[in-house]
């Protein structure tokens, strides 16, 4: 199969959708892989390295959709890349089509067919294409939250890990999954004090026996969920509820009680946020102050460290990316019935269920 990875174009996006490592395997399961120059610049990647496992480097994206049988990327394709896509070629990237019909026409209308990264399942119920980043995600929570309790932040000036003699900070995880897990990791690494609260037992007693005696858990109970909130130094909001928006756990008359300085980082707020008082930010303005409270809510926190993202990343998809090059299209999906979940538009037809209810399209 001919595989083809254009250069990210979507704003501040670094990432890549084959590393050269990526390129390499499938170079040696026999496939072609054609790049756009340039592709892999952002996370260190040159021309070079990418000629070097085995890829072929072409001037611009226009040529890599027009010789591809496969396109794998990051983002779902930009206006720009949308005349580009052509019928039959399969599209493998994230995608996130609910909330966006004009990309969910212009797939349709396109005849192509379209993966999604998100909605990939595996045999437990999870989404493995998005663990990854929820893991960066999350160990990034307990970096960014310790930089903003430093005063020049607006923070309290709380180190986490205290000193001897001195008592550490108190970090409080609301959401024990992947996000809160990884912040839970993280933060007890550093010496903090950690809570973790979940609704989920049996996600409790996985935390506990992994770190056994570093870590306090509670059930996420509205006298639990007050009583640490207001002792937090540093509180990371990491719940999901699948399909739906992030529960508010915390509201603003207790944000307002917490001590003033101390910090939020709203992981969930692409869902929404799990705080009263949570909104949007970006990288290039990523806290604001409310309640005397320090907000990190930043929508798209991998793309910080993208490099470590797009490895992160390119180990969960490439065994996808491999199963379509070496078995084609239809028996890849029909052999794995969690990589055939990620089927989102299919020559013409949206395919997948909850895309097809939230924009209207027959199923
Ligand atoms: P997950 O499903 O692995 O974990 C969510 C946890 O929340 C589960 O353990 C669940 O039991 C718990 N939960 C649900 N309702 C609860 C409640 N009322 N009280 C307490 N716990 C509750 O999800 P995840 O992968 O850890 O993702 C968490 C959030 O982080 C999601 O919204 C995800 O989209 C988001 N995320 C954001 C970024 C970013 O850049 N901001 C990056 C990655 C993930």
């Amino acid at each position: 199969m001919r595989v083809g990875i254009p250069r990210e174009i979507k704003s501040h996006e670094y990432r890549v959708g084959l590393t050269p490592g990526s390129v390499r395997e499938l170079v040696h399961h026999g496939h072609q892989v054609v790049v756009e120059t340039g592709a892999g610049e952002g996370i260190g990647c040159s021309d070079a390295a990418y000629r070097a496992a085995g890829a072929e480097i072409l001037g611009t994206a226009a040529e890599v959709f027009a010789t591809a049988d496969l396109v794998v990327k990051v983002k779902e394709p930009q206006p720009a890349e949308f005349a580009l896509l052509r019928e039959n070629q399969i599209l493998f990237t994230y995608l996130h089509l609910a909330p966006d019909p004009a990309q969910t026409e212009a797939l349709v209308k396109s005849g192509c067919v379209a993966i999604a990264y998100e909605t990939v399942t595996d045999s437990l119920g999870r989404l493995p294409l998005l663990a990854p980043m929820s893991e960066v995600a999350g160990r990034m929570s307990i970096q960014v939250g310790a930089h903003c309790l430093e005063k020049e932040q607006g923070g309290s000036g709380v180190l986490l890990g205290g000193v001897p003699g001195v008592a550490p900070a108190k970090v409080v995880v609301l959401g024990g999954g992947v996000v809160g897990g990884n912040a839970t990791r993280m933060a007890v690494g550093l010496g903090a004090r950690v809570v973790v609260l979940d609704r989920s037992l049996a996600r409790l007693a996985q935390i506990d026996e992994l770190l056994l005696n570093t870590v306090e858990t509670a059930f996420a109970t509205l006298d639990n969920i007050e009583h640490h909130v207001l002792e937090a130094d540093l509180l990371i909001g990491a719940v999901l509820v699948p399909g739906a928006s992030a529960p508010r756990l915390v509201s603003r008359p207790m944000v307002a009680a917490m001590r003033k300085g101390s910090v939020l980082v709203d992981v969930a707020i692409d869902q929404g946020g799990c705080f009263a008082t949570s909104k949007p930010t970006t990288h290039a303005n990523p806290t604001f102050v409310d309640e005397g409270v320090v907000h990190y809510c930043v929508t798209n926190m991998p793309g910080a460290v993208a490099r470590t993202s797009a490895f992160a990343l390119n180990n969960a998809t490439l065994p996808f990316v491999l199963a379509l090059a070496d078995k084609g299209l239809v028996r890849a999906l029909t052999e794995d019935p969690h990589f055939r979940a990620g089927l989102n538009v299919h020559h013409g037809r949206v395919t997948h269920p909850a895309v097809a209810r939230d924009l209207g399209y027959a199923f």
